[in-house]
C-alpha cells in the first residue's frame, strides 16, 4: 500500500495475511483430501462388502457341491462294497480301492474324479482302469447338492433332509443298476432314517409317514402278486419257466421306502410316476430292440431306479405334482 511504518507494517500484514490465506488453501487442501481419503476407505469398505455379499451364494453353492462330492464318494465305495461277492461272504467296509488287485488307494485319489485328473484313473498299483461310475456319481451328487441347496432356499435343515433322502435313493439306484438288487441292509437302515426325518419333520409328522410306508409297500405288493400270478400263466401257456419281468420283492421294499420319504399323500404319484418312466424306458428298450431285430418282450430290467426316481420327483416338487394331479381331469 502507502509507504511509512503502516506500509512496512500492512506489508509485513499483507505478507501474514498471504500465509494465513496459504496455510488455510493448503488446511482446505488437505481437509478435502482427508475427507477424500475417507470417502474413498468408506467407497472400498462398501465395494469389500458387497463383494462379499456377491460372492456370499457362489461360496455356498461351493460348499454344498463339495458336500456332494464327498457323499458320492462314500455312495460310490458303499454301492463297491455292500452287494454280495462271489469270492465270499461281504468284507468289512473299507476305504476306496482297486476293484481288481484289492490295494487300497491312497487318500488323493479317493475322490474318482481326483484319480481321473491326477492318475487317468489308473490304479497305481495294478494298472487297472477304475470306471466310469465313480466319477458319474460323483459328478452328479455334487452338482445334485447344489441343486438341492438352491432348491431348500437357504433353509439348512430341508438341505439337509433332503441330502438324506437323496443318498439314499442313489444309493439304491447305483446297486439296482449294477446287481438287479435292493438290498435287505440298504433297506431297513434306509426305513430307519426316513421314519425318523419323516417323523420329526414338523410339516409331516409319525402318522402321514408311516401310513406312506405302508400304502407304497402294500401297493407294489399287489402289483408283485398281479405280476407273479401274470408270469405263471404265461409260463403255462409257453410250458417253460419265464425270467422274473414284473417288480420284484426288492422292488416291494423300495416302495415302502418311498412311501416313508414322501408320506401318504405323495406315495401314489411317485409310484404312478416310477411305472410311466419305467414303461418309457421299456418301449425305448423295445424300440431299440426292434431296430437291431432281436425283439424280445420279457426283457428284464431293474424297477429300482425308476421307482426312486419317482420318490425323488414327489419329494423335491412334491406341490407342483399335486397340484397338476388335482388340477389334471
Ligand atoms: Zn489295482
Amino acid at each position: 500500500m502507502i509507504c511509512g511504518r503502516g506500509g512496512l507494517f500492512t506489508t509485513e500484514t499483507a505478507r501474514n495475511m498471504e500465509k494465513i490465506e496459504e496455510l488455510r488453501t493448503l488446511h482446505v487442501l488437505g481437509g478435502t483430501f482427508f475427507d477424500a481419503l475417507m470417502s474413498s476407505e468408506k467407497a472400498q469398505a462398501v465395494a469389500t462388502g458387497s463383494i462379499i455379499r456377491a460372492m456370499w451364494p457362489v461360496l455356498l453353492d461351493i460348499t454344498a457341491g463339495l458336500l456332494g462330492l464327498a457323499l458320492g464318494v462314500i455312495v460310490n465305495a458303499l454301492a463297491d462294497q455292500l452287494p454280495p461277492r462271489d469270492e465270499g461272504p461281504p468284507l468289512p467296509l473299507r476305504a476306496p480301492y482297486c476293484r481288481s488287485c484289492g490295494h487300497l488307494f491312497p487318500a488323493a485319489h479317493w475322490p474318482a474324479l481326483a484319480h481321473l485328473l491326477l492318475a487317468g484313473g489308473r490304479c497305481t498299483h495294478c494298472g487297472a482302469g477304475r470306471g466310469w461310475r465313480a466319477p458319474l456319481v460323483e459328478a452328479g451328487s455334487a452338482i445334485g447338492a447344489v441343486g438341492l441347496w438352491r432348491w431348500a432356499g437357504g433353509e439348512v435343515g430341508v438341505f439337509y433332509a433332503g441330502v438324506i433322502v437323496s443318498f439314499i435313493f442313489l444309493l439304491i439306484t447305483v446297486i439296482d443298476i449294477e446287481h438287479r438288487l435292493v438290498l435287505w441292509r440298504v433297506v431297513w437302515v434306509s426305513a430307519i432314517v426316513l421314519l425318523l426325518l419323516g417323523g420329526l419333520s414338523p410339516e409331516r409328522g409319525w402318522q402321514k409317514t408311516i401310513i406312506g410306508g405302508l400304502v407304497g409297500y402294500g401297493m407294489v405288493f399287489m402289483m408283485f402278486l398281479f405280476g407273479q400270478a401274470y408270469m405263471w400263466v404265461v409260463a403255462r401257456r409257453r410250458g417253460q419257466p419265464l425270467e422274473e419281468i414284473a417288480f420284484g420283492g426288492g422292488d416291494v421294499n423300495l416302495a415302502g421306502l418311498v412311501g416313508l420319504a414322501v408320506g401318504w399323500s405323495g406315495v401314489l404319484p411317485a409310484v404312478v410316476i416310477g411305472i410311466f418312466t419305467a414303461g418309457m424306458f421299456s418301449l425305448g428298450m423295445l424300440g431299440v430292440q426292434l431296430l437291431r431285430g432281436r425283439y424280445n418282450p420279457h426283457t428284464p430290467f431293474a424297477y429300482g431306479p425308476f421307482l426312486a426316481l419317482g420318490g425323488m420327483a414327489v419329494y423335491l416338487c412334491g406341490r407342483s405334482i399335486a397340484a397338476w394331479w388335482l388340477g389334471s381331469p
